[in-house]
């Protein structure tokens, strides 16, 4: 399987280079050059069983079937329910996919479990290093700390915005104290660190010279992974099933559109948006138009430009590179794009958005205790509020993209008790934290990450990152 770039202007690659690569040198993200179709009858079994089936095809070329299947099993064997993503029944034609059973309690761990263990082994007996540069508006941070922090020839810089992110995810991230973990707070927002590491991988000799690589959505193999509870989760009904997903950055719900590629029985993709609604206004009026992020109780959907739309983009207009190339060219300077009427059409057809407020998000909450004894995440709550608007018949399946202990002030807010917490999220309070500040000034994380990469290297670099900025 070779993989292509939805900006036409970069070499195809392989899934190695692809892994450590993230985003193309043209600006574009990868993507499979063709979907494979899943097995049928669709394959059945342990999770670890059928995720190594669903992915084969993504990773062939790469290395033996035997150890892709041991990386994947050893990768859901810290998840503390053995079915890894399983569905609770929520009423009669709706249900949860509970998808944070990881480490860190959020759905990023089942991509970034796995990639982390890919990284190693992709770096592994070739003597490399890399430096894994990331933007968090909150639990990709800690699930992508969590996957890396044991492994030798990686150091991760993980920016998240000062302020923005929960009390919880953030001590989830700083409390780690392992000597390649760094945490930087930058003065901005979550968009600004999005723009940051952009910028960094824009800069080829950096990228060269200390082997930056991405665990951000933008990473395909983020998304290959998603793409398994899809599978697992729409075979378990008779009916196709529609799928409604907290969205932010897009990765989630673009796994949805690549299982329905590959055959899943998947009947309709619902993309659940806080107040920071772009996608479901380009959903209806066919514009793409940012505009400020603002604050919400779903902090990990506040972001204006969703990364990984610019895939759907790509297949939506027939795999026209040039066209996504000259779109995303437009919004870069502009902030705004339109698509075709055609085009525009296509995305009536599968595809639904939704735009859910804070109120509604508290009062989903409420309501989802109230009558069902469960307790949802603002995240979740988002989707369900979506799925409550839908009129049509099930199955529904709202994925569950964090624990409500995660969350635990909103939630508080909206049933008055908070939710209880796992002791493990409860011991970070007392914990040390480990994170500096820094503006949202290309050069100066630039520079910090050149440090990094040399003390990891072994050489010595006096110079310390705070007197530097
Ligand atoms: C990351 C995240 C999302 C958004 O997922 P995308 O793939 O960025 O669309 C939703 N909910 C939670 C809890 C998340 O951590």
């Amino acid at each position: 399987m070779r993989y292509i770039s939805t900006r036409g202007q970069a070499p195809a690659l392989g899934f190695g280079e692809v892994l450590l690569e993230g985003l193309a040198t043209d600006g574009g993200l990868y993507l499979p050059e063709r979907w494979p179709s899943l097995p049928s009858p669709l394959p059945h079994g342990e999770y670890h069983e059928v995720a190594t089936e669903v992915m084969w095809p993504f990773v062939e070329s790469e290395m033996p079937r035997d150890e892709f299947a041991a990386l994947v099993k050893d990768a859901y064997c810290h998840f503390d329910d053995p079915a890894v993503a399983p569905l609770r029944r929520l009423d009669d034609k709706t249900w949860l996919c509970e998808l944070f059973h990881g480490p860190t309690f959020a759905f990023k761990d089942i991509a970034l479990q796995l990639v982390g263990r890919l990284f190693d082994r992709q770096l592994a007996g070739t003597g490399r290093r890399a430096v894994i540069v990331g933007a968090t508006s909150g639990d990709t941070g800690s699930a992508a700390i969590e996957a890396c922090r044991q492994c030798d020839a990686l150091d991760i810089v993980m920016l998240h915005p000062a302020g923005r992110v929960s009390e919880t995810q953030r001590r989830q991230m700083t409390t780690v104290d392992s000597p390649n973990v760094h945490n930087i707070a930058i003065d901005g927002t979550f968009d600004d660190c999005q723009r940051l590491v952009k910028d960094l991988f824009a800069d080829e000799s950096l990228r060269r010279e200390v082997g930056l690589a991405a665990v951000n959505s933008i990473n395909w193999a983020r998304i290959m992974a998603q793409i398994v509870y899809y599978v697992t989760a729409s075979s378990a009904f008779e009916d196709p099933t529609t799928f409604v997903v907290p969205t932010g950055n897009f990765g989630n719900v673009f796994a949805g559109h690549a299982a329905r590629r590959m055959g899943a029985p998947i009947k309709n993709l619902i993309v659940a948006s806080n107040e920071n609604d772009i996608l479901p206004r380009f959903f209806s009026s066919g514009s793409m138009e940012s505009t400020a992020v603002i604050a919400t109780h779903s902090p990990s959907m506040d972001i204006q430009v969703s990364s990984n739309f610019e895939r759907l983009m790509f297949e939506s207009v027939g795999r026209d590179a040039s066209l996504v190339a000259d779109l995303m060219a437009t919004f870069a300077e502009t902030g705004t794009f339109s698509v075709p009427d055609d085009v525009h059409r296509q995305f009536g057809d599968g595809w639904a958005a939704e735009r859910v407020d804070d109120e509604e998000t508290l009062g989903t909450i409420a309501a989802v205790e109230a009558e069902h004894g469960i307790v949802i995440d603002p995240h979740t709550a988002v989707a369900v509020a979506a799925s409550r608007r839908r009129s049509g018949p099930g199955p529904y399946v709202v994925l569950a993209t964090a624990h409500p202990a995660k969350f635990s002030d909103a939630v508080k807010s909206a049933i008055g008790v908070a939710p209880q917490m796992p002791p493990t999220l409860a011991r970070l309070a007392e914990m040390d934290e480990h994170v500096r500040n820094a503006p949202a000034d290309v050069d100066v994380i630039a520079t910090f990450v050149r440090d990094i990469a040399d003390r990891a290297a072994g050489r010595s670099v006096d110079a310390d990152y705070r007197e530097r900025s």
